[in-house]
C-alpha cells in the first residue's frame, strides 16, 4: 500500500499537460496561458489626465501658491478620445476630461472644482494640483514589455489586459475530457427513479458528484453511464472511454467476487501501476494506462469518491490543463471536539471549519463518517486530516486540514 503521498507522485508522474488550443478572449477565463504574451502597444498610449479640469503651465499658476488667484485664457476642449490641435502656451489652460491626451506644453492638470470652472476665462484658486494628474504615457506597460507567462493562470483582470494588446483569441492548454464509468448492478439514473422508489435500487449519485467536481476543476465531463456488474459491461464502457484524456471509474475496485474493473482494464491490455493507498475513506484506488490514456478507479462509496478525486484527480485534471499549483492548500485547526481513528491509516474526515472571535481556525466534525453517507460531505467545507499515528486526538489539539472550496472567504456579512 502506497501513501498518500506517494500515490499523488506516482499518478502526476504519468501525466501530462495536453496540447494547446485557441480560444477566443472572453471563453479564456480560468484556462492556462500557453504561451508568453508581449505587449504589441503602449498603455496608456499618450499621457492623459486623471480629472476632469483644464491643463496648463505650472510656472503660470505660481501666484496661486500665495493665495492670489490667477486668469487664463481657455484655447480649446479635450473630451476623452480627442486630441489637441496645438499645444499649451505661456497664460493659457485648455479644458480637458479624464482620460482626455493632455496637450503638449501643459505640465499640470487642475481639477475644476479649484477654478471658476470658466470657458472662456479660467479663475484658478487652488495650486494644490501643481504637477499633478497626468498619467503618463506607458504608466500601465510598454510596447514589448512581457505581460503573463506561459503557465499563468488567466483571470479577470489578465483578461483585461489581453484585451487591451489586441488579443482576440489566447493559446490555451486544452481542457481534459473525462470519461465517467460508474458500475454496479444497484445502480440506476434518474430516467429510473421509480426502481428507487420501490426500494430496488439507489442513484448513480456518483455519477452527479464526480461530474460536477470534474467540472470545477476545469474538466469536461463525459457520462458513460452505468456498466453492470459484468466483464462484458465493463469491457464495452472502458472501450468507449479510451478515446478521451481521463478515464474515471467509480466501484469495482475492492475485492468482492463482483469487483471486475482491474481485471477487465487488464484484459484490455491495461497496465495497472498501482492499487491501494493508506487512507480512509478511499484506500481502494487503482491506477493505470490504457492505450496511453491514465485510468483512475475510485472506490464507489459516495464520500471515498469524491475524498479520491480532490487527492487524487484534481491535481491531474489541472496539470493536464498547463497549471503549476496543483494542489489545494491546507491549513492549521483546532479540533473542537475529541477525534477517534480506528484504523492504522490517514484518515480525512468532514469537517467544517470557521473561525472564532480571535480569528484562529476550528474544526468540528460534520457528522457520521461513514464512506456511504453523503449528507456529512454537504455539510463539510474541509478535510480533517489525522494521521494514522494519532489514534485518539483530544479536543483543543491542532491539525491540518485542507480546505475544499472558498467559503472561509466568503461572508453573508459585509465586511470591509
Ligand atoms: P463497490 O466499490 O462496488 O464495492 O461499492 C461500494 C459502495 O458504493 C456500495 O455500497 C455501492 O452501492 C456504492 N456505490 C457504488 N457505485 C456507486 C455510485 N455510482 N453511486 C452511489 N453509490 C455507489
Ligand atoms: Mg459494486
Amino acid at each position: 500500500m502506497l501513501t498518500v503521498a506517494e500515490a499523488s507522485e506516482r499518478i502526476l508522474a504519468d501525466i501530462k499537460p495536453l496540447d494547446v488550443e485557441t480560444v477566443p478572449l472572453r471563453q479564456a477565463l480560468g484556462r492556462v496561458l500557453a504561451e508568453d504574451v508581449s505587449a504589441t502597444v503602449t498603455m496608456p498610449p499618450w499621457s492623459n489626465s486623471s480629472m476632469d479640469g483644464y491643463a496648463l503651465r505650472s510656472a503660470d499658476i505660481t501666484p496661486v501658491m500665495s493665495g492670489e488667484p490667477v486668469k487664463l485664457r481657455v484655447v480649446g476642449t479635450i473630451a476623452a478620445g480627442q486630441f489637441a490641435s496645438r499645444p499649451v502656451k505661456r497664460g493659457e489652460a485648455m479644458r480637458v476630461m479624464t482620460g482626455a491626451p493632455v496637450p503638449d506644453g501643459a505640465d499640470s492638470v487642475i481639477r475644476k472644482e479649484d477654478t471658476d470652472g470658466g470657458t472662456d476665462k479660467v479663475e484658478v484658486r487652488d495650486a494644490r494640483d501643481v504637477w499633478k494628474n497626468i498619467r503618463p504615457a506607458g504608466e500601465d506597460f510598454q510596447r514589448g514589455d512581457v505581460l503573463a507567462r506561459r503557465s499563468a493562470p488567466i483571470k479577470a483582470a489578465l483578461i483585461g489586459v489581453l484585451a487591451s494588446t489586441g488579443i482576440a483569441q489566447v493559446k490555451v492548454f486544452r481542457q481534459p475530457r473525462v470519461a465517467i464509468i460508474s458500475s454496479g448492478d444497484e445502480l440506476v439514473d434518474l430516467d429510473n427513479f421509480d426502481e428507487v422508489v420501490e426500494a430496488r435500487r439507489i442513484v448513480s449519485s456518483n455519477s452527479y458528484t464526480l461530474d460536477a467536481l470534474t467540472r470545477i476543476a476545469g474538466g469536461i465531463p463525459i457520462d458513460l453511464g452505468i456498466a453492470a456488474d459484468t466483464k462484458a459491461s465493463l469491457k464495452r464502457k472502458l472501450d468507449a472511454a479510451t478515446e478521451y484524456d481521463l478515464i474515471l471509474t467509480s466501484a469495482g475496485v475492492s475485492v468482492g467476487d463482483l469487483d471486475h474493473t482491474r481485471d477487465v482494464f487488464a484484459s484490455l491490455g491495461g497496465k495497472q501501476k498501482f492499487w491501494k493507498v493508506k487512507m480512509r475513506p478511499g484506500a481502494p484506488l487503482a491506477f493505470g494506462m490504457l492505450n496511453d490514456v491514465p485510468w483512475l478507479g475510485v472506490s464507489g462509496n459516495p464520500v471515498s469518491a469524491m475524498v479520491s478525486f480532490e487527492l487524487f484527480v484534481r491535481p491531474a485534471l489541472r496539470k493536464m490543463q498547463g497549471h503549476l499549483a496543483l494542489f489545494r492548500r491546507t491549513v492549521t485547526v483546532t479540533v473542537d471536539e475529541e477525534v477517534k481513528i480506528a484504523a492504522k491509516l490517514t484518515h480525512f474526515l468532514r469537517a467544517l471549519v470557521t473561525r472564532n472571535q480571535d480569528g484562529e481556525l476550528v474544526a468540528r466534525l460534520t457528522g457520521i463518517q461513514s464512506s456511504g453517507v453523503l449528507t456529512s460531505m454537504v455539510k463539510a467545507n474541509a478535510l480533517l486530516i489525522v494521521p494514522e499515528t494519532s489514534p485518539t486526538v483530544p479536543k483543543g489539539s491542532r491539525l491540518k486540514a485542507l480546505m475544499l472550496d472558498q467559503s472561509l472567504e466568503e461572508t453573508s456579512a459585509f465586511s470591509l
